[in-house]
């Protein structure tokens, strides 16, 4: 391969970009995960990375992808033969499933379209219909990252409510935390599942479950085997700040720093940023005259936009176009959404240029790749980016993913 010079545009909703910060508080020699310079360092964290789920309750970190934290959460908690509701979100809802099959469990799924979030008012039925109480759980993803789609965790909770079921809520935040707001706690979630490699602006390794004190009781008489996902031989030796195996060390680093990022800023101006990204992304989307594979503007990822090309044309040819050309990254279609949409990861450590470099790269992309679009999308999310706060805060449709 020759040289590509500048940076690489890294526009795929995760792995995101690392910040310089973070790489140089990751390079730094490994140290000793047993002394006593290791549990201070993990000791800070563990209090620390509660702020970030809004919990006051125990998170465990595993060296793992994010897959690993959805395999600890049914693991623990479950046990063979008990049913979970999940919902139809998109693929990581989809593979989310399959794995919750594989272990045993017995999925009632609540099927859809893929271009809509989950409705809170089917899981109600559902769980209304469950005499028995045979659901054990109800899975959703936050944010699903195949389709751009972010659902209500609060409204789950209070459907969950008036069926008066007592079904854990469990919830996929890995493409939410650190870029749309979540608070554990406050939405009544029992365990939450993250991963290091998207909001939270590190390289993919470690992933997270914060756990609710009802998933903890569960966790003392669910029978599923688990071994290294063990939640209690995690809790027991982080007391100190230690791990019963290696943990991730170096990542560990860079955890504190992305941490200390994200309180620099403010959380709460961080999901003002992604919002606003989102919202100038979407406004090229509708200038180019595409269409948003998420049908309901209530519902619209602030990480994550995927668009649709027009039948007869490949999203992915469009993609290696893009690659080729431009040096940019974008998502794929996931499944059956293949070669139909590509996706603009727009989270982490972004700001307005460097959306601007992507739309404009996206636009030229179109223009070489033959797809049908009308030109003046850059524009559109340029002057939103410049003048757009102060119209869109009075426009603005309620996201239902804040309340
Ligand atoms: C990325 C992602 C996953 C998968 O995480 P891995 O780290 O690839 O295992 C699961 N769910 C959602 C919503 C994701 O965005």
């Amino acid at each position: 391969m020759t040289r590509r010079p500048g940076r690489h545009f890294l526009n795929i909703p995760g792995p995101t970009n690392v910040p310089d910060r973070i790489l140089r508080a990751i390079d730094r020699a490994v140290i000793d995960h047993r002394g006593a310079e290791f549990g201070q360092l993990a000791l800070g964290l563990l209090g620390e990375i509660k702020k970030v789920f809004k919990t006051k309750g125990p998170v465990v970190i595993f060296p793992s992808s994010g897959t690993g934290a959805w395999e600890a959460a049914l693991v623990n908690t479950l046990s063979p033969g008990d049913t979970v509701l999940m919902y139809e979100v998109g693929q990581f809802a989809m593979l989310w499933v399959d794995m919750a099959e594989k272990l045993g469990l017995k999925v009632d799924l609540i099927a859809s379209d893929w271009r809509t979030g989950v409705n809170a008012d089917k899981i109600e039925e559902r769980l209304r219909a469950d005499k028995t109480h045979a659901i054990k759980a109800v899975c959703m993803v936050h944010n699903e990252t195949a389709t751009g789609i972010t659902s209500s965790v609060a409204a789950v909770r209070k459907a969950m409510d008036r069926a008066r079921h007592p079904a854990l809520l469990m919830v996929d935040t890995i493409s939410s935390l650190a870029s749309i707001d979540y608070r554990h706690d406050e939405w009544g979630v029992d365990v939450a599942i993250g991963g290091s490699q998207k909001g939270l602006m590190l390289p993919p390794g470690i992933s997270f479950n914060a756990i609710g004190e009802r998933a903890l009781e569960a966790s003392k008489t669910a029978c599923l085997p688990r071994a290294y996902w063990d939640w209690q031989a995690m809790l027991e030796p982080n007391k100190s700040g230690f791990f019963p195996y290696t943990p991730a060390t170096n990542l560990l680093y860079g955890l504190d720093e992305a941490i200390k990022m994200l309180f620099e800023e403010g959380l709460d101006n961080v999901f003002a940023r992604h919002e606003h990204l989102a919202e100038a992304t979407r406004r090229a989307v509708q200038a180019w005259g595409l269409e948003n594979q998420c049908v309901n503007p209530a519902e619209y990822s602030a990480t994550i936009t995927a668009i649709r090309v027009p039948e007869g044309h490949d999203a992915d040819e469009l993609r290696r176009v893009i690659f080729d050309k431009f040096d940019m990254s974008l998502g794929t279609g996931l499944s059956k959404l293949k070669g139909k949409v590509f996706r603009i990861g727009h989270l982490g450590d972004f700001n307005d240029l460097m959306l601007a470099g992507t739309l404009s790269g996206v636009e030229m992309g179109l223009a070489l790749a033959g797809v049908p679009f009308q030109r003046g999308g850059v524009d559109a999310a340029l002057d939103y980016l410049a003048n757009g706060d102060a119209a869109l805060a009075a426009a603005r449709p309620k996201r239902v993913a804040r309340a």
